[in-house]
């Protein structure tokens, strides 16, 4: 039969998939020697067992469960259900991954109205015993049965307003008594059911509870977020009560062995004196810097310190841990890897290299190439002067503007919309995530740097400032005053996660740059990749930002965008609706020193390294007003010539530069000459690479390649490589034929995933993809991640057949997949020679490339979970 249950106390048993990432690091911790109080876990195989048989609990779970509990009662020597002294237990969720907050916990199970007389008595404490009493009926009530949470937090509201008291904390034991009369009245009248007396009920329900918050809709949003398989199921911990709200002596905390936000090495965390469970994320009292601790209890920090010291020795990670102390006595009720920053994520890895904690290769491996672009996102402009409304913590760095939203459901709604927007609360709740997710940042009244919203934000990357004293929110009327200010929903203000300030309006932003830590790290990648790393750059300050985050060449330079400045327009217009060859060669003439000028400028920033120009792509109408703006007739008339069903499948690319030779001839000599210009004027050649878009049978390339050595051999020798993109299914079935003559092909992944998949790039995205994506007909977008499966193998079939005749044949990828972290794996493992992207994920793609190489030589990344 199958074994559910494993103690904390037994010999290592199984890993986080089995026992979840909470139960393997009580067990853990508990082998070490570190104060955990006892307990055991329910195993996710009791949850998968559980789910799949539709919420039936397995064969002889009950009856395991209830010899652990009895093991668990030698441990205290206490009994669970006992009504003098009695044994209280929290059964608490844990899933293989990390997903804080997302699933349920109970505490103080095992307490009923005779049991919290017996604990009054035994601890001598009665304010103990009834607070701990309404925590269970509130949680429990909540958990197992969906009472409104809102309806206790009321109840408790109003008491307190009666008794004219600020904090929980103010309330006397009669008040807690008289609570916990209301508590029972709302559970019974909202589930018309009185409240469970019986400990095994209790726990029995929990159990099932827990079991079944693994399919809560958040759940699933917070899984489908960040890629969770949906059929892992949690763990359930039960675990012996420790209390920290048993007076001025406890308290509760959470703490990261080094600050999150920064990676400075430091304890940083927070707790509250006599207080309980989530007190201190809930923001319901601003709990108090981990530091004062130390003054408060002096003995109890050192232990912390040194407890916490010897966890990131063990696991050579920084860790994010929750404890309590119980009159004086600590104990430690979770370890995990913590989550930080991408600042911090960096200062972290470098400075454990330094202490010799992990290798230069583990240090390139942990950084989550997604998460660098944090570090990638505009900042507020230093110089600009601000008008500071308000601060709050600097909870999550980054600064963003955007439309003040005051609940979930508009800022997912507008934020999906593509409108930017800032969610502003008294707090988050992890009911919150969907529209955090669409949110370009948070603003909180209430909360510390462990709050819901902070720890979210962080994790997502987003700007974060919690705890805004100057902050009141009326959401009814739709009213949020900003110290001084008076706002309404929709309304415009700047955050900056990164200081904490909140002010009105929209800030001057500016650019990001590479810090010392950043440096470090991608020096260590580029000592161990295979593949090279280009950047798609248009202009010379792209082409510049380009070199600065380390891209090694152009992978793709399009020339349209050119045709697109204001002053090259109308000439371009001219081109397009000549009459005559003559007429049409005119212009051609006046745009040649023009694009000269382009490309010297780009040929000059890149100072050497290679140089990938494409000619000429969109079809010709793009440049043209749309029919009604015709300024002529003769306009209007060629905009009815040029019009088709599907533009995006007709005139554009190669067929563009065969039918219109005038236009590459053009492209070529102004690039050759550019390149001669450039090298008299440097003394240093360019690496030039002319590339020809969207080429699909043998006789376009052969014709082009023919146009371009012509015209090349009409203008001063310059040396350059002619290569085509490979972005039709076609190209790549017959790319032994293309390979003959091009010098390197490039992947252009974006129209061969619109080809191959039949996917409108310009369409799919707002229409059937995201219900396709819902429904899971498609785990990811294939216009983010290359769709390895289909597109991907057409580009290994162009790879052996084309490398295939020509050995050495160079091959790279210039789609927007060329800074995604899973498809530059992939290119990898393809054997492409580069990969381009556009400049601010170049160092994402340097990190990605490193990490392919790693993992083929088979360096793994600790898991990351708790
Ligand atoms: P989450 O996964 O949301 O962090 P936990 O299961 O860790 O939920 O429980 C939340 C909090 O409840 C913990 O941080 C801890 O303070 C408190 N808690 C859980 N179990 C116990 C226990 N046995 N004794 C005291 N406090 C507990
Ligand atoms: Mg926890
Ligand atoms: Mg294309």
């Amino acid at each position: 039969m199958t074994r559910y249950v494993y103690d904390f106390d037994e010999e290592s048993v199984g890993g986080r998939e089995l026992l979840g990432g909470k139960g393997v690091g009580l067990a853990e911790m508990t082998a070490l020697g570190i104060p955990v109080p006892a307990g055991f876990t329910i195993s996710t195989d009791a949850c998968r067992a559980y789910l799949a048989a539709g919420g039936q609990i397995p064969d002889g779970l009950d009856a395991e469960v209830a010899r652990h509990v009895g093991a668990l009662e030698e441990k205290a020597g206490k009994r669970f259900g006992d009504t003098a002294d009695p044994l209280l237990v929290s059964v608490r969720s844990g899933a293989a991954i990390s997903m804080p907050g997302m699933m349920d916990t109970i505490l103080n199970l095992g307490l009923s109205d005779v049991a919290v007389e017996g604990l009054a008595a035994a601890t001598g404490n009665e304010r103990f015993a009834r607070d701990s009493y309404r925590r269970l009926i509130q949680m429990y009530g909540d958990v197992v049965d969906g009472v409104p949470g809102h309806r206790f937090e009321q109840a408790l509201t109003d008491l307190k307003a009666r008794r004219d008291a600020p904090l929980d904390v103010d309330l006397s034991a009669a008040d807690l008594a008289e609570l916990i009369e209301t508590y029972k009245a709302i559970y019974a009248e909202e589930t018309g059911d009185s409240f469970p007396q019986d400990a095994r009920e209790q726990l029995r329900r929990a159990t099932r509870a827990v079991f079944e918050s693994w399919s809560a809709p958040r759940a699933q949003v917070y899984r489908r977020t960040y890629e969770i398989p949906d059929d892992l199921g949690t763990a359930v911990n039960v675990v012996q009560m420790v209390f920290g709200n048993r007076g001025e002596r406890s308290c509760t905390g959470v703490c990261f062995t080094r600050d999150p936000a920064t990676g400075e090495s430091h304890l940083y965390g927070e707790y509250l004196v006599n207080a309980q469970g989530e007190d201190v994320v809930a923001g319901i009292r601003t709990p108090e810097p981990i530091s004062g601790l130390q003054e408060r209890m002096p003995a109890v920090y050192d232990q912390l310190t040194e407890t916490l010291g010897r966890l990131e020795r063990h696991y050579r990670d920084m860790q994010d841990i929750e404890f309590t102390v119980e009159e004086g006595t600590l104990y430690l009720l979770q370890t995990r890897t913590g989550k930080r920053t991408a600042q911090a994520s960096l200062r972290i890895a470098v400075e454990m290299v330094d202490e010799g904690l992990i290798s230069k290769e583990e240090a390139v491996i942990r950084i989550d190439p997604g998460q660098l672009d944090q570090l990638l996102h505009p900042t507020i402009d230093p110089t600009a002067k601000l008008d500071v409304a308000a601060k709050g913590l600097n909870a999550s760095p980054g600064a963003a503007s955007g439309a003040i939203v005051l609940d979930a459901d508009s800022a997912a709604e507008r934020g999906k919309a593509g409108e930017s927007v800032i969610l502003v609360r008294w707090e988050t709740t992890p009911d919150d995530i969907h529209g955090l997710i669409q949110a370009q940042g948070v603003l909180t009244a209430h909360g510390g740097m462990t709050s819901h919203a902070a720890v979210v934000a962080r994790g997502m990357g987003k700007p974060c400032v919690a705890g805004c004293e100057g902050l009141e929110i009326d959401v009814a009327a739709g009213i949020v005053t900003i110290g001084e200010h008076r706002l309404r929903a929709g309304d415009v203000i700047t955050i900056d996660g990164g200081t904490g300030r909140v002010m009105v309006g929209s800030v001057r932003l500016v650019p990001p740059a590479i810090d010392e830590n950043f440096g470090t790290i991608l020096g260590w990648a580029d000592g161990v990749r295979r593949l090279a790393v280009r950047a798609n750059a248009d202009t010379p300050e792209d082409a510049a930002k380009a070199r600065e985050f380390g891209a090694e060449g152009i992978g793709l330079c399009r020339t349209e965008h050119m045709f697109m400045a204001e002053d090259r327009l109308p000439i371009v217009q001219e081109m397009i609706l000549a009459q005559t060859d003559a007429e049409r060669a005119r212009a051609l003439d006046r745009l040649l020193p023009m694009q000269q000028g382009d490309f010297e400028g780009i040929f000059e920033a890149m100072a050497g390294l290679p140089v990938i120009i494409r000619l000429l792509d969109p079809p010709l109408h793009e440049f043209l007003p749309a029919r009604e703006d015709a300024t002529s007739d003769a306009m209007r008339r060629r905009i009815e010539q040029l019009q088709e069903a599907n533009p995006m499948l007709g005139t554009r690319g190669c067929r563009l530069g065969l039918e219109y030779p005038g236009i590459y001839e053009m492209q070529v000599r102004a690039i050759v000459r550019a390149a001669k210009a450039v090298r008299d004027r440097t003394g240093e050649a360019p690496v030039v690479e002319i590339m020809h878009p969207l080429v699909g049978f043998e006789g376009e390339l052969s014709r082009l390649r023919e146009l371009t050595e012509r015209v090349a051999a009409e203008e001063p020798t310059v040396d350059y490589l002619c290569g085509t993109m490979i972005e039709l299914p076609r190209a790549c079935i017959r790319a032994d034929e293309i390979a003959r003559i091009a010098d390197f092909c490039s992947f252009g992944t974006n129209d061969l995933t619109q080809t191959t998949l039949g996917f409108s790039r310009d369409d799919a995205e707002g229409k059937f993809l995201t219900f396709y994506l819902e429904q899971r007909i498609l785990e990811r977008n294939p216009f983010e991640t290359i769709d390895q499966e289909g597109v991907g193998e057409l580009m290994r079939i162009a790879v052996e057949r084309g490398r295939g005749v020509k050995p050495d044949l160079k091959l790279g990828i210039c789609g927007e997949h060329g800074g995604e972290p899973k498809s530059v794996a992939f290119c990898h493992r393809l054997g492409l020679d580069y990969v381009s992207c556009s400049p601010y994920r170049v160092p994402l793609a340097r990190l990605s490339a490193a990490q392919a190489a790693l993992a083929e030589r088979g360096v793994a990344a600790l898991a990351i979970g708790g």
